[in-house]
């Protein structure tokens, strides 16, 4: 199991994992102001290995701001889910660029629909729509070493907000029966720690949060 972890110098830049199987995946990109030292990180971390994909959890900026960058270094392709269209277009509302004193340009990604599945050797993801934190958001589980790559719909100890342009705490609800359903190993959040060994924790944590249903 090849999961990199790519380190950031921003605070509120997202977590950025690096997927390596027989193909590369990178999952989020951060806010793109510390895209030199991610870069760097990056290439490091392939080794001479070339970046296939990079694979937008959702929307926000401290996500994908640094997407442009990546695209033109690497010259891979981008996909996300639902949020496509709101990167395609650099949606300032959704993206919620502003707010962190950043600018976006639209960008060229494809988008992914639910139950896609992207078989890259050691590791196989499963794309789960998982809407609540923004309409588009998306969880990628990993069927062969039961990961999951939350996004910020769950992290370690908590839930996503939902009262964000797009947001909704009853899909947020959805998505937490939908992923209760599922085996979750480790839990790979959108910010914050890992969780390793117990990520049905969790999620169980998570729907408790919400008050149970
Ligand atoms: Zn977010």
């Amino acid at each position: 199991m090849v999961i990199y972890s790519i380190k950031s110098t921003v605070q509120f830049d997202s977590n950025i994992f690096l997927i390596i199987g027989n193909r590369t995946i990178l999952i989020d990109t951060g806010s793109g102001y510390g895209s030199e030292k991610i870069i760097q990180n990056i290439r490091n971390a392939l080794d001479g290995r070339s970046l296939d994909s990079v694979i937008l959890t959702h929307c926000h900026f401290d996500h994908i701001g640094g997407l442009n960058k990546i695209i033109e270094t690497f010259g891979c392709k981008a996909f996300a889910g639902g949020d496509a269209t709101y990167i395609r277009y650099a949606d300032p509302a959704v993206t919620l660029y502003e707010d962190f004193d950043g600018e976006l340009l639209p960008a060229d990604v494809e988008e992914l629909s639910d139950g896609t599945i992207i078989d890259i050797g050691e590791h196989r993801l499963r794309v789960i729509d998982t809407p609540g934190h923004t309409a588009g958001s998306i969880s990628l589980y990993d069927e062969v070493t039961s990961s999951l790559f939350s996004g910020d719909t769950v992290f370690n100890n908590g839930i996503g907000r939902t009262d964000m342009p797009s947001g909704s705490s009853s899909d947020m609800q959805n998505s937490f029966q939908k992923l209760s359903n599922i085996d979750i190993k480790t839990l790979y959040p959108g910010h914050g720690p890992s969780a390793f060994g117990n990520g049905n924790e969790s999620v169980r944590y998570g729907i408790q949060m919400m008050g149970g249903f």
